[in-house]
């Protein structure tokens, strides 16, 4: 299983952790259709470094961003948010 360490709370298992995706900018309300598809549901999926948002439900409440490698599940580096959202 994999281990996130909350910035909080320490070392947790994943499974008290929400993935709460990759933060990146939402598409603004104005774009087409095509655009939010392809914002929704198109994701890379290459074997290298991800940026990833987990919020520790089970735990702090807060969102952390973490670098997860996709093929070995090797995290490098956390960031805590704020508990307002994925939002920074
Ligand atoms: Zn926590």
């Amino acid at each position: 299983m994999l281990s996130i360490n909350c910035p909080v709370c320490g070392s947790r298992p994943s499974g008290e952790f929400a993935y709460s995706g990759e933060p990146s900018e939402d598409p603004a309300a104005t774009t087409s259709v095509s655009a939010w598809r392809r914002y929704l549901y198109v994701r890379p999926n290459r074997p290298d470094w991800t940026t990833e948002r987990w919020l520790h439900v089970a735990g702090c409440g807060r969102f952390t961003v973490l670098e997860r490698h996709r093929t070995t599940n090797h995290i490098r580096t956390m960031t805590s948010l704020s508990t307002d959202g994925p939002r920074e």
